[in-house]
């Protein structure tokens, strides 16, 4: 059981690109924590610095209160799962779990019971023997994740560790991890680009952008109150909609489209520019004549237990999406009216994008 604590970290690589801006965090003991964001925002770097596979160029990384900047990986007692599983393939699923503990110098028969126990906790009894082509994808994902327990770290950490199983398996893997997580209590930082994963799996989400920390919170508080535009559209799916605008001169309304007056919840002064938020599933269906973003349906795609729309609204044909709960039968130039509640309204800065 440990703390996390990032203070400042750095990270440039030899070639002078700047992957980690100044990130500062402090992960509590037993805490999920889940690092989120699209290609290249530097999630791997930022795991593998605090694994140590990556040095620090500048700041801190501790772990429990002990700053480990220059401790080997080996004796930073973490553990790391990564999405290729990296088990040995001419070993059977046992020693690969027992591989760990053997190079520590573990006796015999402490290495047997604490393979046994995780085997058990995993459900893998039956396939020790075996080797690691004779399971399944998502056999394999458990004795890489046998492997890590076996050694009771401090930490572990989680490289996209689904990324290479099927749509249902990860949907079940992703219930293993997190109910394993809370039974263990190790504190845990795991890296995906996946929001809904993001969003199930962590006590607290830090929404990456570009090396820094866009937003760090529980995954609720993110999706209700989205710091930036860019959190607000990556976190959320579909992606919340977004339509340029102006503040009315009472500041009781934003202007979209073509003029059309949507109430806010907001003190903002009138007059300045500003980008309106709304999510898919925030905008319904109005009553007859009651609706203000009149819109056109360009494709619908059912999905059963919703239906998704995609509608042009105003000359400028702004894209919207709406998500509906059930099935509706609309055709492609149908004319919806469309209302939103004023607190479901998020606003955005035009230029830095930031949450008003
Ligand atoms: P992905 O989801 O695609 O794995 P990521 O968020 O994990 O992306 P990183 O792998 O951490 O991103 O990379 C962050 C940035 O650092 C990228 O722009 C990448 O090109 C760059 N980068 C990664 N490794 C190196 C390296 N060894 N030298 C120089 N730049 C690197």
């Amino acid at each position: 059981m440990a703390t996390v604590t990032l203070n400042q970290a750095e990270k440039t690589y030899p070639n002078g690109f700047k992957a980690i801006h100044g990130i500062d965090l402090a992960i509590e003991d037993g805490e999920f924590t889940v690092l989120v964001g699209p290609s290249g925002c530097g999630k791997s770097t930022l795991l593998r610095m605090i694994a140590g596979l990556e040095s620090i160029s500048s700041g801190e990384i501790s772990i429990d209160g002990k700053v480990v900047n220059k401790v080997a990986p080996a004796d930073r007692d973490i553990a790391m799962v990564f999405q290729n599983y990296a088990l040995y393939p001419h070993m059977n699923n046992f020693d690969n779990m027992a591989y760990g503990l053997r190079n520590r110098g573990y006796s015999k028969a402490d290495i047997e019971s604490k393979v046994r126990e995780a085997a058990r906790i995993l459900q893998l009894e039956d396939h020790l023997d075996r080797k690691p082509r004779q399971l399944s994808g998502g056999q394999r994902q458990r004795v890489a994740m046998g492997r890590a327990i076996v050694r009771q770290p401090k930490v572990f950490l989680f490289d996209e560790p689904l990324s290479n199983l099927d749509a249902k398996l990860r949907v079940d893997m992703r219930l293993e991890i997190k109910n394993l997580q809370q039974r263990l209590g190790i504190t845990s930082v795991y890296v995906t680009h996946d929001q809904v994963e993001a969003m199930t799996l962590a006590d607290r989400l830090i929404v990456m952008n570009g090396g820094i920390a866009e937003q760090i919170g529980t995954p609720i508080d993110i999706y209700e109150k989205p710091a930036t535009r860019f959190v607000a559209g990556f976190i959320g799916s579909p992606a919340m909609n977004f339509l340029d605008g102006v503040i009315s001169d009472d500041g009781k309304h934003v202007t979209v489209g073509d003029g059309v007056m949507l109430d806010i919840d907001h003190n903002i002064a009138g007059g300045r520019a500003v980008v309106a938020g709304i999510r898919p599933e925030h905008l319904s269906i109005a009553q007859a004549g009651q609706g203000t973003i009149n819109a056109t349906v360009r494709m619908v795609e059912s999905l059963g237990a919703e239906t998704l729309v995609y509608l042009d609204f105003g000359s400028k044909a702004d894209n919207v999406t709406l998500r509906l709960q059930g099935t509706h039968n609309f055709s492609k130039n149908d004319a919806l009216g469309l209302t939103v509640p004023a607190d479901k309204i998020h606003l955005f800065d035009t230029e830095s994008g930031k949450r008003l």
